[in-house]
């Protein structure tokens, strides 16, 4: 049997729960009176009926997670957090291919790339914490003043109760992102995952539970955004801090929520990632890393590209190298190994893409690869499918130029000098990541400095090393996490001086 044939097997024998419940102080919560179909981006068939979690839930997963901050998960010692982390990564690792399961259900993207990026990351990040919190020390100073002497020394304290809200593109990997730093800290969560993803935190509650965390550590509810579990839980006076992952306008709504309290926030929002090819770049790995970087995920990434600025001696060899990469994507059902990319999230999002479409053929666009829905046949025809596109001829005002798609596009434009690159890249209203194509040295170095962002690659992209700081400058966030730098976030110092 395929691997693919073999995967459908297994999916077979576990199936997604065909319920998908919230999840509330160690156990499923009862039946809820409001719910909503999951539907699957693939075929459009419904996959599961998710229980929607109204205020009086979500004051329950609050109440829970607050408890359990005074229970015996107060007095867990670092060491004992880290230990638990690592068997809560050893667990998933377990229950992979339930998780895998979960995942393409709910996303559909192909079975190869939810494997090696989505659920290896979520153990990696158990991993990566567990390494973190256990080698990280205190902030200490010693003082020496006229006459006298003292230790200034830093005690960190978890924040408390953590809301978690996360976005349904790279559901399980973002959400362990936050949820492990959040734990290995000493917080408890309360986790709120997209509407269109809910399978995978579900899951992991019982992983979480299996490995020994405490009920009410971790609580998951289920419901949309405002008017439902997303605004009670972000309004909710009993919450310490958001940590968020998903649109910048959401983001705005969010931080209005959290403004009453003073509630600290830790934003990673949308982007309009540039690359920068420079004539003098490797134009095959260039060509490869673009392909990458415009596609991965049908090009549903915070860090994907969508502007590819390419200089004017190689910029048809280029277009041309991309273009044929984008027509050698081979949409279709997730298990079968011949898959190399998925579908959109849902119909309502392939609305959004196709209208930008629509616009870069009104703004003049020529499309040189792509353009519009596949044929998929009458199995698949009601999937969110979408054809990999590229446009050349936009001016850089164009709206499409402008404003994040979250599909797999990308408008070429041309340049001629350094300088007009990096004025061009860094010319928009967010800045979360770039790359950089060029074997010469020095530039790779001055340019990727030069880029207004929170992440800038040389000759690589979506490259991590989850000590470093992830985030973004400007409508794409707030804050660093990563390594020490989600630490900073969930936990909370005080400085203790004793005179000696
Ligand atoms: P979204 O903002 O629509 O939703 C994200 C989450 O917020 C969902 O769980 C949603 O239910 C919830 N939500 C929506 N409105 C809310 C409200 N008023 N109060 C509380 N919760 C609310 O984002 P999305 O469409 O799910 O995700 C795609 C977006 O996420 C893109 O813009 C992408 O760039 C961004 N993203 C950023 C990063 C990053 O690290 N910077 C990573 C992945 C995705």
């Amino acid at each position: 049997a395929s691997r693919g044939e073999d995967f459908l097997q297994r999916r077979r024998r576990w199936s997604v729960a065909a319920t998908i419940r919230n999840f509330v102080g160690g156990r499923y919560a009862e039946d809820t009176a409001a719910g909503f179909d999951k539907v699957s981006p693939v075929d459009g068939t419904v996959t599961a009926r998710v229980q929607e979690a109204g205020q009086s839930l979500v004051d329950r997963a609050v109440s829970a997670a607050r408890k359990a901050l005074h229970g015996p998960w107060g007095d867990t010692s670092v060491q004992e957090r880290a230990r638990l982390l690592r068997r809560i990564a050893d667990r998933i690792d377990e229950r992979a291919d339930e998780l895998l399961a979960a995942e393409v259900s709910d996303t559909g993207k192909p079975v190869s790339l939810a494997k090696e990026l989505d659920i290896a990351r979520a153990a990696g990040n158990f991993r990566a914490f567990a390494d973190v919190v256990a080698a990280t020390g205190l902030d200490s100073y010693l003082t020496e003043f006229p006459g006298g002497r003292a230790l200034n020394y830093a005690v960190r304290k978890p924040l408390g109760v953590v809301a978690v809200i996360v976005p349904w593109n790279l559901p399980l990997l973002l959400l362990t992102w936050k949820v492990a730093p959040a734990l290995a800290s000493g917080n408890t969560v309360v986790v709120k995952p997209s509407e269109l993803t809910p399978a995978g935190a579900t899951l992991l509650a019982e992983i979480l539970t299996e490995a020994g965390v405490p009920d009410g550590v971790y609580n998951v509810v289920h419901g949309f955004g405002p008017g439902s579990a997303g605004e009670a839980l972000t309004s909710h006076p009993g919450v310490d801090g958001i940590t968020f992952t998903g649109e910048s306008s959401t983001g705005s709504a969010i931080m209005r929520a959290a403004a009453p309290r003073v509630r600290p926030v830790s934003f990673e929002l949308g982007g309009k990632n540039a690359a920068l090819v420079f004539a003098d770049a490797d134009l095959g790995k260039t060509v490869d890393g673009l392909a990458r970087s415009v596609f991965t995920n049908t090009g549903q990434v915070c860090l994907c590209t969508e502007r590819v600025y390419v200089q004017r001696e190689v910029f048809d060899e280029v277009a041309s190298g991309l273009a044929e990469r984008a027509a050698a994507l081979r949409p279709g059902r997730p298990e079968d190994p011949a898959t190399t990319t998925g579908p959109l999230i849902s119909l309502e999002h392939r609305e959004k893409v196709l209208s930008y479409l629509k616009l870069a053929e009104q703004d003049g666009a020529k499309v040189v690869a792509g353009g519009g829905i596949p044929a998929m046949g009458p199995e698949l025809d009601g999937g969110a499918w979408i054809e990999p596109t590229l446009w050349t001829g936009l001016d850089h005002s164009s709206r499409v130029v402008r404003e994040e798609v979250f599909g797999p596009v990308a408008a070429l434009i041309p340049f001629d000098t350094e300088e007009e690159a990096v004025t061009l890249a860094n010319d928009t209203d967010y800045g979360l990541a770039a790359a950089v194509w060029t074997t010469n040295l020095e530039r790779g170095h001055r340019v990727a400095q030069r880029m207004n962002v929170g992440m800038a690659w040389v000759n690589t992209w979506f490259l991590r090393d989850l000590r470093s700081p992830f985030g973004g400058v400007g409508l794409s966030g707030i804050g660093r996490e990563g390594g020490t730098h989600s630490l900073d976030f969930y936990t909370e110092p005080t400085n203790v001086c004793v005179q000696l």
